[in-house]
């Protein structure tokens, strides 16, 4: 192979780690407890070559990934390939072997150094604690698939403030260096003072506790002005906005009270965002109504170079009778593989692997599909705590517990969120390390278990493979390695 070898990596180009802006979306994040491999010296190191995941890119590219570790996501030609080949057979290195490749390599999860040589010292512990701020139950569009009754209540300032004194006493006490606010609702921007008035809270404890503090706005975007888009901008708090479809598709799902279509008002909404240089995060439930419009949305969310997620509908109480949203296996699968060829046609710099499939995170290996019953606390408009935003009316504790994470922690009732390698059918799934067995409440809907794979499990593996060689096209893109490796 007299052709110098590429390898391109995921990890290396900005924007494509696990964020917490990644999930941007009403769910809890990932939870990430990947090991990272610092590299010991080679000189004596056996090296073997794991059961790698091939996919051609094209003549003469493939994208490929560890299932086992799956650290990260490569792309190599020819000449890197034969490289990994020669370590079919267990060997150590030898004189002529490209050392900076072989690190990188094992770094990246594509070679498989003796265990004991690996410091693997250093464990991705849980980091953030997020909490969700139920501002208000009232909104002024009504959903199709909305979990909420809209009652006529809204978060007080003294529960607001309670709340989050709760999150930083949980966060102390559990060891958390980060908060993550998402100020929810209803729709949250009826309550734009109450947001300014714990902003100013929040900062405050964080600093007097040293803990960061980052926060999102989760919006329908109807009502968003200038000033407010401006203030978040200026108060560096993020802006998530829904959006379905275009036109009649997201109108069909996400309609005012009174029946008209917020399709308009919600896409202004979003350019007067931009306007200000405020970027907002587009969330986009996909359904087996709105999946033929994937693509003009994707198209949208593009031209706008937006951060998105696609995140599937999960049926609940109050949206059983509308049958038309139910996941139709092919219906999503030809959606989304439209939506990704809209992609591959306009592929962003800005990493998509946190929020291109449903809850699976591309991004970086983890064990959780969220943080439920881990770092993730629900506050509701009276101040109750529950596990997850879907089960609001079913609270575990409330604002004034000691430690209200420690009593979701404990719980063994409620929505168990269990590691993917205890959910029946995922153990040895080779996307295991992305997908971890779906949304636990979608899964104990459809199964009444918590410990089996999600009833989306075709509609996922049928979309991986797509969404990794997207990957692998957007890292030949805009990597500028290509020159070295
Ligand atoms: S249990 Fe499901 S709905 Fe609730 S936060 Fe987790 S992924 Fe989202
Ligand atoms: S739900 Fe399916 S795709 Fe996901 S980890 Fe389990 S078996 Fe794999």
């Amino acid at each position: 192979m007299d052709t110098k070898p590429i390898l391109l990596l995921s990890s290396e180009l900005a924007g494509n780690k696990l964020t917490n802006e990644d999930c941007d979306c009403d769910c809890a994040c990932a939870v990430s407890s990947g090991l990272i491999s610092g590299i010991a010296p080679l000189s004596n190191t056996l090296i073997s070559l794991p059961n790698l995941n091939f996919q051609k890119i094209d003549d003469e590219y493939f994208v490929v990934f560890n299932p086992e570790s799956n650290v990260d996501i490569s792309v190599v030609n020819p000449s890197t390939r034969h490289t990994l080949n020669s370590f079919k057979v267990s060997r150590t290195i030898k004189t002529g072997d490209d050392i900076d490749l072989i690190t990188k390599m094992i770094k990246s999860g594509l070679l498989k150094a003796d265990d004991d040589l690996i410091e693997n010292s250093e464990r991705n512990t849980l980091q953030v604690l997020s909490a969700w701020l139920h501002l208000t139950d009232r909104c002024n569009l009504r959903c199709s698939y909305c979990y909420l009754p809209h009652v006529r209540e809204d978060m007080s300032s003294e529960t607001g403030r309670a709340s989050i004194d709760a999150v930083f006493r949980s966060a102390q006490l559990n060891g958390f260096k980060q908060i993550k606010l998402k100020y929810a609702g209803g729709e949250s921007l009826l309550r734009f003072p109450l947001i300014l008035e714990l902003h100013s809270h929040a900062e405050k404890l964080a600093h007097e506790h040293g803990i960061s503090l980052e926060e999102v706005v989760l919006s329908n975007g109807t009502l968003l002005t200038e000033e407010m888009a401006k203030t978040l901008k200026t108060l560096s708090i993020r802006l998530m906005v829904s959006m379905d479809g275009m036109g009649h598709y997201h109108d069909s799902q996400r309609p005012y009270a009174g029946g008209r279509g917020s399709f308009k008002d919600v896409s202004d909404a979003v350019d007067l965002a931009l306007s200000v240089g405020l970027i907002p995060n587009i969330s986009v439930t996909v359904s087996g109504r709105t999946a033929e419009g994937l693509p003009d949305i994707m198209e949208w969310i593009l031209e706008r170079e937006l951060p998105f997620s696609l995140n599937f509908y999960r049926e609940n109480d109050l949206s059983t009778s509308q049958q038309d949203l139910q996941l139709d296996e092919q219906k999503i699968i030809n959606g989304m593989k439209a939506a990704f060829k809209v992609i591959e046609n306009n592929l962003p710099r800005r990493g998509f692997l946190g929020g291109i499939i449903d809850r699976a995170n591309l991004s970086a290996p983890h064990t959780h599909t969220c943080g439920v019953g881990e770092n993730y606390l629900v506050f509701d408009q009276n101040g109750q705590v529950a596990k997850c935003q879907m089960h609001i009316r079913k609270p575990l504790t409330n604002i004034h517990a000691a430690d209200p994470l420690a009593l979701i922690r404990a719980d063994q009732i409620g929505i168990q969120n269990l590691p993917v390698i205890e959910k029946e059918g995922c153990k040895d799934c080779e996307w295991k390390h992305w997908c971890t067995g779906g949304c636990p409440l979608a899964t104990h809907r459809a199964t009444g278990r918590y410990d089996v794979k999600s009833p989306n499990c075709n509609i996922y593996k049928a979309l991986y493979p797509e969404a990794l060689r997207l990957e692998g096209l957007r890292l030949l893109k805009y990597s500028s390695s290509l020159e070295t490796f």
